[in-house]
């Protein structure tokens, strides 16, 4: 049967490929929350715009009166809870934005989320069995590994590092708590980092692409050894909707790709792709000859001072969603990096309103 869901975040950069994905290819209806931040954009969600199925709402989370109209209005059987701050860089230049949204939202979100459950309870007692509040995390809650062989389980000790990781552990503790205290049936996921369409020019995946495409340089962090696990953001999509949809109630499910790598191979992969796909010009060799290291973009990479607290290795046991959810990534890093560097290519419109800022100019539906 179909059913509503109620998305924060949604015009992110994973939200958004939740919306896609839920529009596409189901039957179920979207109501997207976001209050469009500079991370917020529209234009990733043109696809499904027009859909009888999906409703935009702009709101802050942190704005508990809008909060309670939603589930008042929208009456929907599942909460999403993408919507963040979540740029690492910017968590340690100004960490008040993070602690207002991360923290005080979601517990804002919560305390909506009850009420409405509660008046569930006693007017449709099989729709409050039903309904789920699933909070979207990241692994970077875990803090970071020391061992090579280690990996993080759905029970390993939180140990945040930055702002913004320690305000999604906080964001965390408070869906936990409501779950034990008021019995309020929420799952929390923790995924590795992800990539693909529509990401953010500031992250590091699509900085890299499109500073290589202008010729500029590639700034990595340090000796760039620093790892990451790497999931493609539709495979990250599909394993939320069936943890919200099939997961047990209480339960932590982590997600990952079995894709560590370090920093600096995730770059020179993308030279390399790019040097395949768009041959880097020299200049003055304007003759095609075979590629040399000198005629790559990797001759674009600089080692730049590392960022403060900057933590060194992050992995993924995604054994229990696979074993107890039936979910496993489709993409390999090699696939879904190489889909991502097309997409970049041949969506130049989206990248560049992005740039100039004129993305910001969409504003509908808001309350
Ligand atoms: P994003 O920054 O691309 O998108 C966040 C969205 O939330 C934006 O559309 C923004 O406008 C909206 N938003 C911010 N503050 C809001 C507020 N107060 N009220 C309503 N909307 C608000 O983030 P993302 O990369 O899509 O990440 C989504 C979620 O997934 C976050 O909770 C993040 O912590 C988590 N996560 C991200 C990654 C990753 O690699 N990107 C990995 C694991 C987990």
């Amino acid at each position: 049967m179909s059913k509503t869901f109620f998305i924060t975040g949604g015009a992110g950069f994973i939200g958004s490929a939740v919306i896609r994905e839920l529009i596409h290819n189901t039957d179920n209806h979207v109501v997207n929350v976001d209050k469009l931040t500079y991370a917020g954009n529209l234009e990733s969600l043109v696809s499904v715009a027009d859909s009888e199925r999906y409703t935009f709402v702009q709101a802050d989370i942190c704005d508990a009166p809008a909060m309670q109209q939603v589930f008042e209005q929208h009456q929907p059987d599942v909460v999403m809870h993408l919507a963040a701050e979540s740029h690492v860089d910017r968590s340690i230049d100004g960490p008040a934005e993070f602690i207002q949204t991360n923290v005080v939202g979601t517990a804002v979100l919560l305390e909506a989320a009850r009420a409405y459950w509660k008046k569930l309870q006693q007017q449709d007692a099989d729709k409050a069995e039903a309904f789920r509040f699933h909070h979207i995390s990241t692994d970077e809650v875990y803090g970071d590994l020391e061992g090579t062989d280690d990996l993080f389980t759905e029970t390993t000790p939180y140990a945040p590092s930055s702002p913004y990781s320690a305000s999604k552990a906080s964001s965390d503790h408070l869906v936990r708590a409501w779950q034990r205290t008021y019995g309020l049936p929420t799952l929390v996921t923790n995924c590795s980092n992800n990539y693909g369409p529509y990401h953010f020019p500031e992250k590091l995946i699509p900085l890299m692409i499109l500073n290589a495409l202008a010729g500029k340089p590639l700034p990595v962090y340090g000796d760039g050894q620093q790892i990451r696990d790497w999931l493609y953001v539709e495979d990250h999509a599909r394993a939320l909707i069936k943890v919200a949809t099939e997961g047990d109630v209480g339960e932590t499910y982590n997600i990952g790709g079995h894709n560590e790598q370090t920093n600096l191979h995730v770059v020179e992969t993308i030279c390399e792709i790019l040097d395949e796909l768009v041959p880097y010009k020299v200049k003055g060799n304007s003759h095609h000859l075979p590629l040399t290291t000198h005629d790559s973009h990797k001759q674009l990479i600089t080692f730049v001072t590392d960022r403060p607290g900057h933590d060194v290795r992050y992995a993924i046991d995604a054994s229990k969603i696979e074993r107890e959810l039936g979910w496993k990534p489709e993409e390999t890093f090699e696939t879904g990096l190489r889909k991502t560097v097309e997409w970049y290519l041949a969506n130049e419109t989206w990248w560049k309103r992005v740039q100039d800022g004129s993305y910001q100019g969409q504003r509908l539906g808001s309350i």
